[in-house]
């Protein structure tokens, strides 16, 4: 499952590659990934003529935020925007005019927005394609079909739509994610600290892998009970949750059998994972095997010589 380091290495590709290019169109193949309250039509509709004018991402959601587009402010009014540089901004001399809505995007388990050209032939598991210009397309696949995209009208609250986003915790990159933070949600909870990561009540974005990785770096064993850890063990983690999210983000996303950026290329960060699926394998610290263990029905990974 895409965790927050991948949706955000498919974000920073979606900024590279997708701005400012009218959306001429689209085709949806299956009906339930646009999600309610707009049928296909409406969402299509919704979002043709528009631009993207920057991607956001709040927790595990993809937020595009939706302009314009250049070609059409340009017509007529003699404004030198040639098509053949779709990367340049619009023209910065006339003032940024408002959303018009948003394109919003959830991966779930297997979901992949990749940006291919018109011709490439369609992969069996293609749920919708988004055209931009006439040789690009962002084409969403998506195996087991949990994946969602939401159209948001102009001047209506995001939430209003994308109801899921209310219920996020704080973003792990937020300003609010503070020792105090973490502290006021763990505490009074008898459940194993593992089992509390991945509860995203709690902190936004993180899964399995992050999580065993994360308690790995703090020093902290995955059975610990959330009301046992001392406030030094929760500082500790905090910057270590930081810490590995942004060296995978660096690293382009883990290795999942079915993550791809939106170039259609792996990330690399399972080659250089602390203990996650490594049982069995030499911790890199104190060259102890790594354990495994299941919590909560999924596996842990940590090393019984460097957590405790
Ligand atoms: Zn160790």
């Amino acid at each position: 499952m895409p965790e927050l380091p991948e949706v955000e290495t498919v974000r920073q590709g979606l900024n590279q590659l997708t701005l400012n290019l009218e959306i001429t169109g689209g085709d949806v193949l299956l009906e339930r990934t646009i999600a309610y309250p707009f049928s296909v039509g409406e969402f299509i509709n919704g979002i043709k003529g528009s631009a993207i004018a920057t991607w956001h991402r709040r927790g595990k959601y993809l937020l595009a935020e939706l302009c314009q587009s250049p070609f059409l402010g340009s017509r007529g009014s003699g404004e030198d925007i040639t098509p053949s540089s779709p990367s340049s901004p619009p023209s910065s001399s006339s003032p940024p005019s408002p959303p018009t809505g948003y394109l919003g995007v959830h991966l779930r388990m297997t979901g992949q927005l990749l940006w291919v050209h018109r011709d490439e032939p369609l992969h069996k598991h293609t749920r919708v394609r988004l055209f931009f210009g006439d040789q690009q397309e962002l084409r969403f696949v998506d195996q087991r079909t949990f994946g969602q995209m939401w159209w948001v009208p102009p001047n209506v609250a995001v939430e209003s739509i994308i109801t899921g986003l209310a219920k996020l915790a704080v973003d792990p990159f937020s300003v609010e994610f503070t020792v105090k933070y973490l502290a006021m949600k763990l505490q009074n909870r008898r459940r194993p600290i593992k089992t509390a990561l991945l509860d995203q009540s709690v902190v936004a974005g993180l899964g399995n892998i992050y999580a065993d990785e994360a308690l790995f770096k703090s020093g902290i064993l995955p059975e610990t009970l959330c009301t046992d850890l001392q406030l030094k063990q929760i500082e500790r983690l905090r910057t270590a949750i930081i810490q590995v999210l942004e060296a995978s983000i660096e690293a382009g996303g883990t290795t999942f059998s079915n993550f791809l950026n939106v170039k259609g290329i792996n990330g690399n960060y399972g080659g250089v994972a602390w203990v996650y699926n490594r049982a069995g394998e030499p911790c890199r610290v104190c060259s102890n095997l790594i354990q495994r263990t299941k919590l909560a029905g999924r596996s842990s990974h940590f090393c019984p010589q460097c957590q405790s």
